[in-house]
């Protein structure tokens, strides 16, 4: 498997197993599956609820000495309730916890949005905490402790624009090493992916196959259907492939990590195998095409009324 390497010289594989929507009961065969095919980096965070099975696949597999700990990437996030400078290590080690991990490869910062330390989700405003309560740069000292506490290898963010990476980086001590997003063909993200290739920031593209398994109360009324986009239809026929395996292989082609998540061992093998196939500049050039600038996670879940929080202040 391709690996990019990350502005401190470490390595991260290119393709990994998204666990997002992967219920309890699901997921720990999912992981332990993905790992017995050979994927090395799965994707978790603890808003996700289901850390605790992941763990258990991780254990098992290396018992069962299907894969070694330091032969696999994972990586998790940090919940917005957990934005203080002295939670964050606190927020870490329960996912260490669940994960049945001593360290984890890369932490990101889940969202530029922070919450009061008991809410998980805020019913109003009264949940939330602003950005000058707590500064993302306060967070980011307490992604930088974990790091010197030796929790954590490497660092990053994750929805962050050009404006809030650009902050981090100007006053940091370790630059963040990736920012993660949602990035395919209807997102392309042009201008946040030349900014992060120029800071050299590793993105990683997220929803790569259009989430469709999101909850409907996520989803907009007629959205577009990725998986079913005629160009791409065309493109995964010339290749007698399927049109997700065409997807994956656009976003390693564009020199992002990748994440697509699937829980269906048929699918789980369908999208590793998608690192096989090569696409012609022509197909890029098609699909370059395809950019409408539609998120799937639109984030106006955190747009919550009376709130500071708005659609654009989460991506600005
Ligand atoms: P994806 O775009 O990966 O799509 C997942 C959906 O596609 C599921 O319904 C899955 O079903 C289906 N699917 C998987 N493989 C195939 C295939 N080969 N053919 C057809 N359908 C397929 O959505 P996600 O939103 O889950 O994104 C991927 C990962 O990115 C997440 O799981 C999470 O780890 C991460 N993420 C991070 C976010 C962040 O804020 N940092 C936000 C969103 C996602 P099935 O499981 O039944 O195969």
């Amino acid at each position: 498997m391709k690996t990019l390497t990350l502005n401190n010289g470490n390595t991260i594989p290119q393709f990994g197993l998204g666990t997002w929507k992967s219920k309890p009961g699901e997921v720990k065969n999912a992981v332990k599956y993905a790992l017995s095919i050979g994927y090395k980096h799965i994707d978790c965070a603890a808003i996700y609820g289901n850390e605790t099975e992941v763990g258990e696949a991780l254990k098992e597999s290396f018992a069962d000495n299907v894969v070694q700990r330091e032969d696999i990437f994972i990586t998790s996030k940090l919940w917005n309730n957990r934005h203080k400078k002295d939670d964050v290590v606190l927020g870490l080690k329960q996912t260490l916890k669940d994960l049945e991990l001593d360290y984890l490869d890369l932490y990101l910062i889940h969202w530029p949005v922070a919450f009061k330390p008991e809410v998980i989700f805020p019913e109003d405003a009264s949940g939330v905490l602003s950005l000058s309560e707590v500064p993302l740069i306060e967070t980011w000292q307490g992604m930088e402790q974990a790091v010197n506490q030796g929790l954590v290898k490497n660092i990053g963010v994750s929805n962050f624009s050009i404006k809030k990476i650009d902050n981090i980086i100007s006053n940091c001590s370790i630059k963040p090493a990736m920012n993660q997003v949602e990035c395919h063909p209807y997102l392309q993200q042009d201008e946040l992916l030349a900014s992060c290739q120029q800071n050299d920031i590793v993105l990683t593209a997220y929803s790569p196959l259009g989430s469709k398994d999101r909850p409907d109360s996520l989803k907009q009324k007629n959205e577009p259907t990725l998986l079913e986009n005629e160009v791409i239809k065309n493109i995964a026929e010339k290749y007698q492939v399927t049109t997700a395996q065409i997807l994956i292989k656009w976003a390693i082609e564009r020199g992002t990590v990748v994440i697509p998540k699937s829980v269906s061992p048929e699918r789980i093998k369908q999208n590793f195998e998608a690192q096989n196939i090569n696409l012609d500049t022509e197909d890029m050039e098609q699909i370059k095409t395809l950019n409408r600038n539609y998120r799937y996670v639109d984030g106006s879940f955190f747009a919550i009324p009376n709130s500071c929080y708005t659609v654009e202040s989460i991506w600005g």
